[in-house]
């Protein structure tokens, strides 16, 4: 009776640590910063205003000056990035920096 109990195992632990990995590496690139069209550095953010008729309210900042504020398609599941996306497409089909 009694020992050492080794848990978790280390197969447990190395998928815990991929998984907390993956995790960290994923939220860093979904809620920025991002690319700035303007300046090209890393130094866009984004920031989620109200939600309206299935719209939000989007700001984004870059300390070059960038500082737009645009609606774009709202959905629950949305993070960051989709937002950041949809600033790049409407930038791209000309909305002014
Ligand atoms: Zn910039």
């Amino acid at each position: 009776m009694g020992g050492r109990r080794a848990w978790p195992p280390p197969r447990e632990r190395y998928i815990q640590h991929m998984k907390e990995y993956k995790q960290r590496q994923s939220t860093k690139s979904i809620n920025g910063p991002f690319l700035c069209p303007k300046c090209g550095k890393l130094s866009l953010i984004i920031k989620k205003g109200k939600v309206e008729n299935g719209r939000i309210e989007v700001q984004a900042i870059c300390s070059c000056g960038v500082n737009g504020k645009v609606l774009l398609k709202y959905s629950p599941v949305f993070t960051n990035v989709d937002y950041y996306n949809q600033y790049i497409d409407l930038i791209s089909k000309g909305l002014k920096l």
